[in-house]
């Protein structure tokens, strides 16, 4: 197997000092991205280590594909444990950082301790500066992109950065690479404000010695040519068939259609799309930049899960509104659809939903802690709830997806048991449920029978693709054979990579206190629990959910307590 090449940068933030490491087995084990992230996590990070704590570290890393000409390898992996849903997760970002990242010639970085000033860390191939950055205190995304241009004359691609919301440690707050690309899921914008890092920036020459087969020039060559429907409308496109099939969230999770889907759909998206997005060498070029005249709004989205946080899950039927919100959640630096699901629990709460504008200076406060109620909506829906008195709408704290499970049960079994929450990447088992392109994929929507090795299986894929670093819309040009050709490897001995990856994040998680009872919905799917029976028994774990061995407490593997 073919893997990400170079050491690990440890970065301690506190004594502004590096080291580096050699991590060439844990790279040949795992590849890259997200499977060695998490590796390092498992042995390097306290299982009991508060999120927002010093002790917590946090991991980026790329793959060997980032060292390609391809489509769809324009991302990269975040890893570190969540102050949202408390285990360790992983996020993973468009846009055109994970190439500077490679140039800097490190297979992965590692970020520990905390700085006592706002700190902007930079890593070059040639070394790393620490600078101090008192003057971006508060500053939102787009402010800080014009610092890095202004002062280093580094364009945006070479940042991942947080806004207010992060230094805030609002639960939900994510790192933004290019403005507008975003670590979005899991909370790591609070990790890196907890630590004082306002920006990182990333630059070099550096080359790797990987060879890609030539497949690669194939699906280029076809994400180019394809008149795929992503490519007008990117993730949009699913917008009305999820609502023809029942399957987007509406009114708080109170409906699963929506009338006014008419006015934020795919069509309405491309109505205000005024130039094709893309991310590094992606051909496809599914975002969507859009701006409205009449209004002078300009952001790039919203995608589809945008669209229901903010759109229909508020009763929101004007794509302008959803828009604005898009474009407030980058500059804030928030996850759209935690932040949205939150606003919408709110104004649930209020009665006051389909009130946009509310919501949006709702989301202000939550960003600047402002107040009682900012300070409560800035911690999630999960923590949330209670207060409001509305359903608590997550899965391990972390804010539903749309593509919703009570229709498409298999993409619910997996909303159940993904180690970050509610998140419907974590297993793309949807397509599988309603495939827009392919209509033979498909399997019923109902039912979960003999669904649960296939959720397992497709974690696993997802888990391969992360470390790869490859995205998840290559899945209608990355078959199965030719994943295997790139990465040099039998395609079954990769999904025993994504497996390894899955257990490590769960094994953390369990000792952490995660068991069965966290792999749960806030609505019943007839033959659950003989579901999730059959899920564990696919993974070979306990039939409480836990990893035999690495997730028992007696078991001596990993870091030491944080107390240590
Ligand atoms: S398919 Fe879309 S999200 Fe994925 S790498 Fe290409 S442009 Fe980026």
């Amino acid at each position: 197997m073919i893997h990400a090449t170079g050491p690990l940068l440890s970065v301690d933030l506190g004594a502004r000092e590096t080291t580096e490491e050699d991590i060439d087995d844990v790279l040949g084990e795992f590849a890259g991205g997200r499977g060695v992230a998490t590796k390092l996590a498992f042995d390097r990070v306290p299982f009991d280590v508060d999120p927002l704590g010093p002790e917590n570290r946090v991991y980026l890393a790329t793959g060997p594909l980032q060292h390609s000409q391809m489509s769809f390898t324009g991302r990269m992996n975040m890893t570190s444990v969540s102050p949202l849903t408390d285990g360790v997760a992983s996020s993973n970002a468009g846009g055109f950082l994970s190439r500077n990242f490679t140039g800097t010639g490190y297979a992965a970085v590692e970020l520990r301790g905390v700085s006592d000033v706002p700190l902007a860390v930079h890593v070059r191939d040639d070394g790393v500066e620490f600078e101090e950055v008192p003057d971006l205190a508060g500053a939102e995304v787009p402010a800080v992109t014009e610092w890095a241009e202004d002062t280093h004359d580094l364009e945006a691609e070479h940042l991942a950065c947080i806004g207010p919301a992060g230094e805030n440690l609002v639960r939900y707050a994510c790192v933004l690479t290019s403005e507008t690309r975003a670590f979005g899921r899991t909370g790591m914008g609070a990790v890196l404000g907890s630590k004082n890092v306002k920006v990182l920036t990333f630059d070099g020459d550096s080359e790797a010695d990987v060879e890609i087969d030539p497949i690669g020039t194939e699906i280029h060559r076809e994400a180019a040519t394809s008149d795929h429907v992503m490519k007008r409308q990117g993730t949009t496109s699913v917008t009305e068939y999820a609502n023809e099939v029942e399957a987007l969230p509406t009114d708080y999770f109170s409906a699963l259609s929506f009338d006014g889907v008419e006015g934020i759909g795919g069509d309405a998206v491309e109505s205000k799309k005024y130039k094709k997005g893309t991310c590094s060498q992606c051909a496809f070029a599914c975002k969507l930049p859009t701006r409205d005249e009449e209004s002078g709004v300009e952001t790039e989205g919203p995608e589809f899960e945008t669209v229901m946080a903010w759109g229909s899950n508020q009763l929101v039927d004007d794509v302008v509104e959803v828009m604005k919100a898009n474009e407030l959640c980058d500059r804030l630096g928030v996850d759209t659809i935690s932040a949205g699901d939150t606003m919408a629990a709110y104004l649930k709460s209020e009665d006051d939903l389909a009130n946009p504008e509310r919501a949006r200076e709702a989301l202000r406060k939550a960003a600047y802690r402002e107040g009682e109620v900012g300070d409560l909506l800035a911690e999630g829906v999960h923590r949330a709830a209670p207060e409001l008195g509305v359903e608590d709408w997550s899965v391990k704290g972390l804010e539903f997806a749309a593509h919703d499970g009570r229709t498409l049960n298999g993409q619910g079994l997996s909303f159940a048991t993904s180690n970050r929450g509610a998140d419907h990447m974590y297993a793309s088992f949807y397509p599988k449920e309603y495939p827009l392109v392919d209509k033979e994929q498909a399997v019923d929507k109902r039912g979960l029978d003999g669904k649960a090795p296939m959720v397992a299986a497709a974690e696993n894929h997802n888990a391969v693709l992360d470390s790869a670093v490859a995205c998840k819309f290559s899945r209608d040009f990355m078959t199965e054979e030719r994943l295997g050709s790139l990465l040099e490897a039998d395609y079954d001995d990769l999904l025993e990579v994504g497996a390894r990856v899955v257990e490590l994040e769960r094994a953390f998680n369990n000792r952490r206190g995660f068991d069965r009872a966290d792999d749960a919905l806030p609505y019943d799917i007839e033959g659950f629990d003989a579901a999730l029976d059959e899920y564990y028994e696919a993974r070979g774990w306990r039939e409480d959910g836990v990893v035999p061995g690495l997730g028992e407490a007696d078991t001596d593997v990993g870091a030491a307590s944080a107390d240590d």
